[in-house]
């Protein structure tokens, strides 16, 4: 059997309880090395067999992965944050399919989890936006041009930004061309929650110099709105005046 876990942003106890059990379980770990923290193979049993997926492409994962399975080991595929972002794990479950090798996928926190919480920020602000935009540039892997950057910008909702810290004067520009101003507030986060995190505000007029300043080209989410501003409205769930579900209130 295969489990695709989350392995979390960094910190090696942001994984799930389940997840950290699957590891020391694990006959074989198969772990995104190029992100994920290794002081989670800490975890592992002495005797399992590790490999670093950052230096094997698909068919290799999968080569590793029968192998396992011919053996009836549990082998553990540790993705960063959370699999479903990024993680390239629908083309590895299509080929598990295919192969009829059971698996099963358990969630992580994402980075972008990770970059609110070294924020103190709240995404979804009354008054501010209530939509969170989960989008990166245009790589090697290609965007359709209706989801461009400079497209998504037009609503001026949350907006996170992945995999674009190496292209940030492009994503400014492309923010420019939407509903953000070059004073709306904005952030990167590199390396959220790992002992080397470090965080540079800023406003979209000033992303590209802030980002050269900090020195930060990649391991970073751009986060850019007004949800990084001061203003907003405080929530109805716990108005005084308003009723829920779970509380009669004062005003009705
Ligand atoms: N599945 C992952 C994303 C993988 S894509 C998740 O849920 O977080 C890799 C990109 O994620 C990086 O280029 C960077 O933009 C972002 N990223 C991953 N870990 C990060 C961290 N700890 N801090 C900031 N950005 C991170």
């Amino acid at each position: 059997m295969v489990h695709f876990v989350g392995a979390g942003p960094g910190a090696p106890d942001l994984i799930t309880l389940r997840g950290a059990e699957l590891l020391r379980a694990a006959d074989c770990i198969i772990y995104a090395g190029s992100l994920v923290n290794p002081a989670l193979l800490g975890l592992a049993k002495t005797d399992c067999a590790l490999y670093n997926s950052a230096e094997m492409t698909l068919e290799q994962v999968l080569a590793v992965i029968r192998r396992q399975e011919k053996q009836g080991k549990n082998t553990v595929r540790l993705h960063t944050g959370d699999p479903c972002l990024y993680g390239a794990i629908r083309e590895q479950m299509d080929a598990l399919d295919a192969l009829h090798i059971p698996y099963q996928d358990v969630p992580g926190v994402s980075s972008f989890c990770g970059a609110a919480a070294a924020l103190n920020a709240e995404y979804t602000l009354p008054g501010v936006s209530q939509s969170v935009i989960i989008t990166r540039l245009a790589g090697r892997t290609p965007v359709r041009s209706a989801e461009s950057l400079a497209s998504l910008a037009r609503h001026g909702a949350t907006m996170v930004i992945f995999l674009s810290a190496g292209m940030l004067a492009q994503v400014q520009t492309a923010l420019l061309q939407g509903a953000y101003t070059p004073d709306t507030p904005a952030a990167i986060v590199y390396k959220a929650t790992w002992p080397e995190e470090k965080i540079a505000r800023c406003t979209v007029g000033t992303l590209a110099e802030s980002g050269a300043a900090a020195g930060i080209c990649k391991t970073a989410l751009i986060l850019v709105g007004d949800f990084l501003s001061p203003a907003y409205e405080r929530s109805k769930l716990y108005d005084p005046a308003f009723t829920t579900g779970f509380r009669k209130g004062s005003g009705e």
